[in-house]
């Protein structure tokens, strides 16, 4: 595992253990070169999904870059990280289990918005900013409109 400091790539492994109700394997891991210090987890892939976006595009599904917005939007809320952990967990286990591997970005962001209402609303409006960041304008556009009450099931054409 590549050091997210110096980029050096021989880390060592100092603990591993049970994480999330034995989800994942939590590792603490430690870098000779430049003495840095980071956690990894390693989890159960049910599958590979792949997020089909508004405009077509598929594009392989990155936990780690959900888990950044997720994290984002968490910022100096008063909200365990350990909860945040299973929550980032569900969301994809929900995706995984979904029975379809490709995905519409949109489904991705309901999900993520609900799970992120029931725990902090702070967090919840701050998502809403951020997935419009990273989604086409489009997306966040057709996103708003179904949150809005007696919305008709608009048709999209190509
Ligand atoms: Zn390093």
């Amino acid at each position: 595992m590549r050091c997210p400091f110096c980029g050096n790539i021989d880390t060592q492994v100092k603990d591993s253990r049970p994480a999330e109700d034995h989800v994942a394997i939590r590792r603490r891991r430690f870098c000779p070169a430049c003495g840095g210090r980071f956690t990894t987890y390693e989890r159960v892939q049910l599958r590979d999904l792949v997020v089909i976006k508004t405009n077509g595009r598929r594009e392989e599904f990155d936990r780690d870059k959900l888990e950044r917005s997720i994290r984002i939007s968490m910022q100096k809320r008063p909200v365990e990280p350990e909860r945040i952990d299973q929550m980032i967990s569900g969301i994809v286990r929900r995706l995984e289990s979904m029975g379809e591997t490709d995905i519409p970005s949109k489904v991705i962001g309901e999900i993520v918005m609900e799970s992120l209402n029931r725990i902090d609303t702070v967090a919840y409006v701050r998502f809403a900013s951020v997935y419009k960041n990273f989604q086409d304008e489009e997306d966040f556009e057709a996103f708003v409109s179904e949150l809005r009450p007696g919305n008709d099931d608009d048709v999209e054409d190509d």
